[in-house]
C-alpha cells in the first residue's frame, strides 16, 4: 500500500477548490509531559468551514490514537473514516463543523511536538516544529499554506510551567489538581506551518517596544524571550531584546505596515532541527544561540541574523504567505536578503555583507552544482519535496538574486514593491506573479525577462575578464564576459547583471583598489572601457563588492598576486570575493587544496575579522583531509597545524582571535595526520599544563578537546565518561555522544553504525534527532579502511529505513552515514568502490522515494568532487 503521509499540490489544490472560511479551536492537554512513560498528549481539534455542499474532503493528522470524529453533530464511523495519517470527512454541507478528539505523540526528532528532558534537573520542556506539514502531527487540520484560519488555542499544562502560543495569554484556569488551562488570543489569519506551541518551566523574561507606525501612530509590542531553566545564567535577554527593538524600528521603517501578530516571544529551545522558525508572535530558535561557552564576535552576528531574519518573515512569509510551496522562496529568500541588510543597518555587529558573500553565498553555490540543482521557483509536487527545498538555493541564492535585484532596479524601488506587495495581500497567499507586478509598477521596467533569467532557471554563472596587453603591459582591449549552463535544461543561459570591476595595484606595499567600474552585462561580453590604454592592473576582481551572484574566475597574473596578498585589500567585501572565488576554485580541482592551504597559513595572521578566520581555517582543513590526495595530506596538516599553533601563541589574550585559534588546534587536532604540537596541546589543555593567558577552557573547547583525544585514539571510554563529570547538560550529552562514536577501534566504529541505523543506543533508548547526528559525526571521524565495512549494510538498508523513520531523522541517517571519506587511488575516480557502491545503488533503485534519491545523488555527486580534487592533484 502506497504511503498516505505524502501529500501533493494536486491533492491540496483539490480540497481548495473545496473548502473556505476555516476556523480552528484547539485544545491541548500536555499535563502528563513530565511522566517518561506517557507518549501521548490529548489534541482535541473544532474545525468550522465551508465547503461545496456534497463534495468530501480529508483531514491530515499523523495521530497517536483518533477517539471520535463528529461532523455537523453526527458521529462518524472511526474504523472507517480514520486512517493512519488522514481522516475523511464525507457528504460535507454548505456550513461545517468537524470535532476530532485524539491524541498526538510527543516526538523526538524534532519534528510535531517535541519533548526533552533536561539533563542537568530532569524538567521536561516541549515545543512544536511544523515546516512544512508537521502540524497535523499535533491536531487534525488542512495541512496547506493557502487554507489560512484563525485559530483558538488553549493548552492544558502544570500549572507551574510557562506556557505560550501565537497569541498572547488571556486567561489562566486553575484545575486544583496542579494542572491549569491556558486560553490564547484568538489569532489573525495564518497558516498551519506556522501555529506553535510552547510549554514547560521556561525561564522567561519580557520587554517592550514602542515605535513609529507609517502613518505616525504609536505601536507597542509586548516583549518576551525564553530559555529552559538550567540556561537561565547565561541567557543575555538584553542583547537579544536589543536586536529585536533595533529591527522592529527598522523593519516599521522599510515595510511601512504595522506588526500584526500582538506580542512578539522569542523562544530558544533545545533539540531543534534548525537555525529558527518564524511562527508569528512566537519565534523559536535553536538554543544554541545561547551561549554558555565564550561567543565570538562572529557568532554575535550570527545570532542577530537569525533574530533579524525570522523578524523579517512576520511580513514575508506570515503575513504574506505563498500559496505552495513552488514559492518557498518569496519568503525564504526575502528573509534571508533581509536578515542580513537589517544587520548592517540596525546594529554594530560584525560586517554582514562579508560573511553573507564567505558563507550564505559559497552554500548556494555548492547548492548549484549539484545535479538536484533547480531554479529559485521551484517545481514542488508533495510536501516531501518541499521538505528538501530547504535549501542554498531557495535561501542564500535566491537572496542572492534579491541583492542584485536591489542593484538592478535600484534600492527604491525594491522597497515600495515590498510596501505595496504587503498592503495588497495581507493576510492573504501569492505567487511570484504577484511579486513581479508590483516590481514592475515600482521599477516602470517590464520584469518578465530578468525573472526569467535569474528565477526560473538553475546553475552558477561565471565571470571573468578578458585582458588583451602589448608587450610593454598597456591594456590593449578589455571586457567582462559570463558563461554559464543551465545543468537542468542543458542549454545556455546568459543574465542581466549589474556589476562592479575593481582594479587594485600595490602601493605603499598594500594591495590598494585603484578603480572600481560599474557594468551592466546583458550578454556574454561587455567592454571595460575604463582599462583599456592604462597599464596592466596587478589584480581585476569581477564582481567587486559582490554585487551579482557568479563565481569568479581571475586571469592568472591576478590570481598568482591574490595567492600571496589577498589579505592586503584594503575592502573587505572585496576581499570576501576573492575568498570565495579561491574555495570554488579549490572544490572545482582548478587550485591544488595543498597550495590554498598554504595561502591560507601564509595569510590568516593578517586577517582582521574572526569571522573570516573561522571560515578560512575551516576551509583549509576539509580541503586537505578531503579534497588533498592522501599522499599530500601528512605534510600538508603539520604545516597547516604550525600555523595555527603559531597564531594561537601570539594571539592577543582573552582576544576573539585567540577563541578562533584554540578551537581550530581542537579541530585539526582529530585528524589522522596532526604533529605531536597539536596533540600536546590539546592533552595540556586539557590537563591544565598548558595555557595561554586570557585562554578559558570552557564546555565546548573541552569537550572539542576531548574528542580530538577519542579520535586519535589517545582517550578510552573511561576518561570519556569521566568528562561529563559533575556537571551534565545538553552540550555535554552530544559532546559525549558524538566522543564515544570518534575512538578508531572496529568495535567502536560498530557499535556507532548499529545505534545510527537502529535510531536506539545501546541500552535501546530512542536516540533523539541531536544524538543521532552527534553519533553519526563521531562515526565518520576515521579512515575509510575502519568504514568500508560497514558499507553494504548501509546500502542493503536504506529503503527500510526511509519507509520506517521521518523524513528528518531518514535524512539524518543516510547523510550521516554515508562513506563520504575516501581516497584516491591510481586507479582513478571511477574505480573508487565506495563511488561505485553508490553509483550502482541509484542505478539499481530507480523508483526508490524521490526524497531518499535526491540524498543519496548529493551525498554521490559530493564524493565523486572530492576524488577528482585528490585525482587533480596527484
Ligand atoms: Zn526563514
Amino acid at each position: 500500500m502506497e504511503s498516505t503521509k505524502n501529500l501533493t499540490r494536486t491533492e491540496t489544490a483539490q480540497r481548495t477548490a473545496t473548502v473556505s472560511d476555516v476556523a480552528y479551536r484547539l485544545e491541548i492537554d500536555v499535563s502528563s509531559a513530565a511522566d517518561p512513560s506517557v507518549s501521548t498528549f490529548g489534541s482535541t481539534t473544532t474545525i468550522t468551514f465551508s465547503a461545496t455542499p456534497g463534495a468530501s474532503t480529508f483531514l491530515d493528522f499523523l495521530h497517536g490514537g483518533v477517539d471520535s470524529v463528529t461532523l455537523n453533530g453526527a458521529e462518524l464511523p472511526v474504523d472507517e473514516v480514520v486512517g493512519e495519517h488522514r481522516i475523511t470527512l464525507p457528504h460535507l454541507a454548505e456550513e461545517n463543523t468537524v470535532v476530532v478528539a485524539g491524541h498526538g505523540l510527543y516526538s523526538r526528532s524534532g519534528e510535531g511536538l517535541h519533548r526533552f528532558v533536561d539533563p542537568a534537573d530532569s524538567n521536561t520542556y516541549l515545543y512544536t516544529q511544523y515546516e512544512p506539514a508537521d502540524a497535523r502531527r499535533v491536531f487534525a487540520n488542512f495541512e496547506q499554506p493557502d487554507l489560512k484560519a484563525t485559530y483558538d488555542v488553549s493548552v492544558t499544562a502544570p500549572a507551574t510551567w510557562h506556557v505560550a502560543s501565537n497569541g498572547a495569554s488571556q486567561r489562566m484556569d486553575h484545575h486544583g489538581n496542579g494542572t491549569a488551562t491556558w486560553h490564547f488570543a484568538r489569532t489573525p489569519r495564518l497558516s498551519t506551518y506556522i501555529t506553535a506551541l510552547l510549554a514547560g518551566p521556561y525561564h522567561y523574561v519580557t520587554d517592550e517596544w514602542t515605535g513609529t507606525t507609517a502613518d505616525g501612530g504609536t505601536l507597542t509590542i509586548e516583549l518576551g524571550a525564553s530559555c529552559r531553566a538550567s540556561l537561565a545564567d547565561d541567557f543575555d535577554a538584553d542583547r537579544i531584546f536589543d536586536v529585536t527593538k533595533a529591527g522592529l524600528d527598522l523593519f516599521h521603517r522599510l515595510f511601512a505596515y504595522p506588526y500584526p501578530w500582538g506580542k512578539y516571544d522569542q523562544a530558544f529551545v533545545p533539540e531543534y532541527n534548525l537555525g529558527a522558525m518564524e511562527n508569528p508572535g512566537l519565534v523559536t530558535f535553536t538554543e544554541s544561540y545561547v551561549f554558555t561557552s565564550r561567543a565570538t564576535a562572529a557568532q554575535h552576528e550570527g545570532r542577530a541574523n537569525t533574530l533579524l531574519h525570522e523578524m523579517a518573515h512576520m511580513w514575508f512569509g506570515d503575513l504574506v504567505t505563498m500559496a505552495w510551496w513552488d514559492d518557498l522562496w518569496l519568503k525564504e529568500s526575502f528573509a534571508d536578503y533581509m536578515g542580513t541588510l537589517a544587520v548592517e543597518r540596525a546594529t554594530d555587529l560584525g560586517q554582514p555583507w562579508v560573511t553573507f558573500a564567505n558563507r550564505r553565498k559559497a552554500w548556494a553555490y555548492v547548492q548549484d552544482q549539484l545535479p538536484t540543482t533547480h531554479p529559485i521557483v521551484a517545481d514542488i509536487p508533495d510536501v516531501d519535496a518541499a521538505k528538501q527545498n530547504f535549501d542554498g538555493i531557495t535561501y542564500a541564492k535566491g537572496a542572492s538574486v534579491l541583492k542584485q535585484l536591489a542593484a538592478f532596479v535600484g534600492e527604491d524601488a525594491f522597497f515600495t514593491a515590498a510596501r505595496a506587495y504587503f498592503e495588497r495581500h495581507a493576510f492573504g497567499n501569492t505567487t511570484l506573479a504577484d511579486f513581479l507586478a508590483v516590481l514592475s509598477e515600482a521599477s516602470g521596467r517590464d520584469m518578465g525577462a530578468w525573472a526569467e533569467a535569474w528565477l526560473k532557471t538553475a546553475g552558477v554563472p561565471v565571470l571573468g575578464v578578458d585582458l588583451d596587453t602589448d608587450e610593454d603591459g598597456t591594456v590593449r582591449s578589455a571586457h567582462l564576459v559570463q558563461e554559464a549552463t543551465d545543468p537542468v535544461t542543458g542549454e545556455p543561459v546568459l543574465r542581466p547583471h549589474v556589476v562592479r570591476v575593481g582594479t587594485f595595484e600595490v602601493i605603499d606595499g598594500r594591495l590598494q583598489r585603484t578603480g572600481s567600474h560599474e557594468v551592466e552585462l546583458t550578454g556574454a561580453r561587455a567592454p571595460l572601457e575604463p582599462l583599456v590604454g592604462q597599464p596592466r592592473p596587478a589584480v581585476v576582481l569581477p564582481n567587486d563588492e559582490d554585487l551579482t551572484y557568479a563565481k569568479v574566475r581571475f586571469d592568472e597574473e591576478s590570481l598568482a598576486v591574490l595567492l600571496e596578498r589577498l589579505t592586503e585589500l584594503t575592502e573587505p567585501l572585496a576581499q570576501a570575493t576573492a575568498w570565495a572565488a579561491l574555495w570554488n576554485m579549490v572544490r572545482d580541482a582548478a587550485l591544488p587544496a595543498e597550495r590554498f592551504s598554504r595561502a591560507v597559513a601564509g595569510m590568516v595572521g593578517q586577517i582582521a575579522e574572526v569571522g573570516v578566520v573561522q571560515l578560512v581555517l575551516e576551509q583549509a582543513e576539509t580541503a586537505l583531509n578531503r579534497y588533498a590526495p592522501p599522499s599530500a595530506r601528512p605534510a600538508a596538516l603539520e604545516a597547516l597545524s604550525d600555523t595555527v599553533l603559531g597564531q594561537l601563541r601570539d594571539a592577543e589574550a582573552g582576544s576573539d582571535h585567540q577563541v578562533a585559534y584554540a578551537r581550530a588546534v581542537a579541530r585539526l587536532g582529530r585528524s589522522e595526520h596532526v604533529s605531536a604540537a597539536v596533540d600536546s596541546t590539546v592533552d595540556g589543555l586539557l590537563a591544565g599544563t598548558t595555557s595561554f593567558a586570557g585562554l578559558d577552557v570552557d564546555e565546548q573547547l573541552r569537550w572539542a578537546l576531548v574528542q580530538a583525544r577519542a579520535a586519535r585514539g589517545r582517550a578510552d571510554q573511561a576518561e570519556i565518561d569521566a568528562a561529563l563529570g559533575s556537571a551534565p547538560s545538553a552540550v555535554a550529552t552530544v559532546g559525549h555522544a558524538l566522543a564515544s562514536a570518534a575512538r578508531p577501534e572496529p568495535e567502536v566504529k560498530g557499535r556507532a553504525f548499529r545505534a545510527v541505523m537502529a535510531g536506539r543506543d545501546h541500552e535501546s533508548n530512542v536516540l533523539s534527532n541531536d544524538a543521532l547526528s552527534a553519533t553519526a559525526a563521531g562515526f565518520q571521524l576515521g579512515s575509510h579502511e575502519l568504514l568500508d565495512g560497514f558499507s553494504a549494510e548501509y546500502w542493503g538498508a536504506l529503503e527500510d529505513l526511509w519507509a520506517r523513520l521521518s523524513i528528518g531523522l531518514a535524512t539524518r541517517t543516510v547523510q550521516g552515514l554515508f562513506p563520504a571519506a575516501q581516497d584516491i587511488t591510481a586507479e582513478g575516480v571511477d574505480a573508487n568502490p565506495a563511488l561505485q557502491a553508490a553509483r550502482a545503488w541509484l542505478a539499481g533503485h530507480e523508483t526508490a522515494p524521490a526524497a531518499l534519491r535526491r540524498v543519496v545523488l548529493e551525498q554521490t555527486d559530493t564524493l565523486e568532487r572530492t576524488l577528482r580534487a585528490q585525482s587533480a592533484a596527484l
